[in-house]
């Protein structure tokens, strides 16, 4: 049940139905393609010619195609349809503490190239630059006339309708507009998210095939700082002045290590990467300035290589890994406890130590999670994608395509 918003509403017209019909009809495609039109009148439980018409305008669209022949036990042998994905390209953006990536991909995700380099820090030279490589990257690859659009994510909050950066303590980029600026330089729309939004969009659109995913979710990517996506009912929650999710700096201690965002004991402070790191070597976080986490960061030895030395019986390790295993298990159970969202998925470098740390993770849920099934919710880790936040980065052009058209 949604209360109807009478300062902002969409009057339905003659085509309304049809509209909605139509992206019923293409995500029902995308998540059981290949798939024939009988089975498409079927799953929508429509007529075949209801469906058929459907089908047309879609393919009239290029929004998808008809593919191989299926067998049939008798009559017209039937065409499978698909979604349009692999000659529709977007360019994604992952902008790091340490490293700015660039993919060129499909509308799926797919990889076709991709650029790594320093992150630049002012905002100046770093417009120019990535312009530079993504006429570059497009020409290289003969991809301008395909390309439909550049995805930029960052670690920060971002308001998502002026495409403005708001804050991202990593990079040191307050009220920065990166949006209309990298438009202007490659005559392309740009999208700009948080990358943690960007990537539970990513889950919600462009993971595999999957109908049974969950519609209310969190995404938890745990890097150089730790970002959430929260998605209530198949909407991506971004709050009032686009702060929502921001569970990365929730205190877990008042007194506790120093945060990049200036505060004390945020949960950000006890499970990024430099915590756990700082949690092995016995730095302390509150003492290093900011070059000194920047150089900690490029640094050869990774949370990757804290995986392996524990793995390989190093005790401290062990203990940096279980002890991380602990601080994350606290942070979920809140955020259990305030979304209780349908499953978690969690991403980043230390969730490849997740055999390691389930048990513990576990526990310190159990220990916080207000109710017994609570305790139950489904952790699900996405660490076995490549690069989450560039999908992510595309899924900001591609995922428009199949939402819900705005009614009332
Ligand atoms: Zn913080």
């Amino acid at each position: 049940m949604r209360k109807i918003n009478t300062c902002d509403f969409r009057v339905a017209t003659r085509s309304t139905s049809r509209e909605i019909n139509s992206r019923i009809a293409l995500n029902v495609i995308h998540e059981h393609q290949p798939i024939s039109r009988a089975d498409l009148a079927r799953r929508m439980k429509v007529t075949r010619g209801v469906a058929s018409t459907l089908v047309n305008e879609l393919i009239g669209q290029g929004l998808i195609y008809e593919g191989a022949t299926g067998d049939a036990a008798r009559g017209r042998k039937p065409t499978f349809l698909h979604v349009r994905t692999r000659d529709r390209f977007v360019v994604s953006i992952d902008v790091r503490f340490s490293r700015t990536y660039i993919m060129l991909s499909d509308f799926a995700g797919r990889q076709i190239a991709l650029e790594i380099f320093d992150t630049i820090f002012d905002i100046g030279d770093f417009i120019k630059n990535l312009g530079n490589r993504i006429r570059r990257l497009l020409k290289v690859h003969n991809a301008e006339a395909r390309c439909e659009g550049i995805g930029l994510v960052v670690p920060g909050m971002v308001d998502y309708r002026t495409g403005h950066i708001l804050n991202a303590p990593t990079l040191g980029w307050r009220e920065v507009d990166v949006r209309d600026k990298l438009a202007a330089s490659t005559g392309m729309p740009v999208h700009v998210e948080n990358a943690a939004k960007a990537c539970a969009l990513s889950q919600m659109w462009l993971s595999n095939n999957n109908p049974t995913s969950a519609q209310s979710f969190a995404y938890i990517s745990v890097s150089d700082g730790v970002g959430v996506g929260v998605v209530v009912n198949g909407e991506l929650l971004r709050g009032r002045d686009h702060i929502a999710g921001e569970f990365g700096h929730m205190p877990l201690n008042l007194d506790g290590p120093r945060c990049m965002c200036g505060n004390n004991g945020c949960w950000e402070a006890y499970i990024s990467n430099l915590a756990i790191l700082s949690r092995y070597f016995g730095w302390n976080l509150s003492k290093r300035s900011p070059k000194r986490l920047k150089d900690a960061e490029r640094s050869s030895f990774t949370v990757l290589d804290l995986v392996a030395r524990a793995r390989s019986g190093d005790s401290k390790a062990m203990a940096a890994v279980l002890a991380t295993g602990r601080f994350l298990g606290l942070g979920i159970a809140t955020i259990i406890n305030l979304v209780n969202p349908d499953c978690i998925y969690l991403a980043g470098e230390i969730t490849t130590a997740w055999d390691l740390m389930e048990d513990t993770v576990r526990e310190a849920i159990a220990e916080r999670a207000l109710t017994e099934a609570a305790t139950r919710t489904p952790l699900r880790v996405t660490s076995t994608q490549e690069y989450p936040r560039l999908r992510g980065a595309a899924a900001l052009i591609a995922a428009p395509t199949f939402a819900a058209p705005r009614v009332a």
